[in-house]
């Protein structure tokens, strides 16, 4: 059965291209042009993927993901935003994003991107369990939560695939390249984004000590990143 998207996005132009170039590639998209009025649709059925603009009139997109994550967690939700400022991507991801795209974009390299979405990493991982890290870090990757100071954070599927991957491939230095492909499922991994870096400073806000000093996820400079604990 073909997958479901719901396009929520103001601009309807844009919208409607979007939407066609969707159905063409075999997925079944329709569109909301409000926050209010996506949220219901989303409560109403269960689409599989939503395409969210974060610049929304009646609710904004962000506000929007967060009152989406607390009600579901298996939607996958690509957001778009007009200029790809850090902090507004940061905040997207800690709100349970999965991917983004700055604005403008070809329909084309979008649905590229909402196919990446649907491709399914190889199911012979690793069991997800418990781990305790030094100062007194616990992180749990079947439960998606970090523990540290008697404080519980959650971390987003993403992070938690992530985290698994960095932690499986400790012995070899991780590229971002690996991570877009493996973790992402791009197709290729030649394209101009900072998903990788933006996700890892997320993680490290959650799991190091000192996020500004990673021990955990090191940076290994012109390569990538490296597991250590
Ligand atoms: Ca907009």
């Amino acid at each position: 059965m073909a997958h479901s998207i719901l396009i929520i996005e103001d601009e309807q132009d844009l919208a409607l291209g979007v939407r066609d170039a969707l159905t063409n590639a075999g997925f079944q998209a329709e569109v909301a042009g409000d926050g209010p009025s996506g949220l219901a649709r989303l409560r109403a059925s269960p689409f599989d993927l939503v395409v969210l603009d974060l610049m929304l009139p009646g609710m904004n997109g962000l506000e929007l993901l967060k009152t989406l994550r607390r009600e579901r967690q298996d939607v996958r939700v690509l957001i778009l935003t007009a200029m790809a400022e850090e902090d507004d991507l940061i905040a997207g991801f800690q709100a349970g994003a999965d991917d983004y795209m700055s604005k403008p974009f070809s329909p084309r390299e979008l649905v590229a991107r909402v196919e990446a979405q649907f491709r399914r990493r190889d199911s012979a991982t690793p069991a997800r369990a418990r781990l305790d890290l030094p100062g007194g870090i616990s992180v749990d990757l079947a439960r998606l939560e970090v523990y540290r100071k008697g404080q519980v954070i959650p971390m987003t599927p993403r992070e938690g695939d992530i985290l698994e991957y960095l932690m499986r491939h400790r012995d070899k230095v991780v590229t971002r390249d690996d991570l877009l492909v493996d973790v992402w499922h791009y197709k290729s991994p030649n394209v101009e984004t900072r998903t990788v870096d933006i996700h890892i400073v997320g993680l490290r806000r959650k799991i190091e000590v000192d996020p500004a000093k990673p021990q955990f996820i090191q940076t290994v400079r012109g390569k990538g990143y490296r597991w250590f604990s």
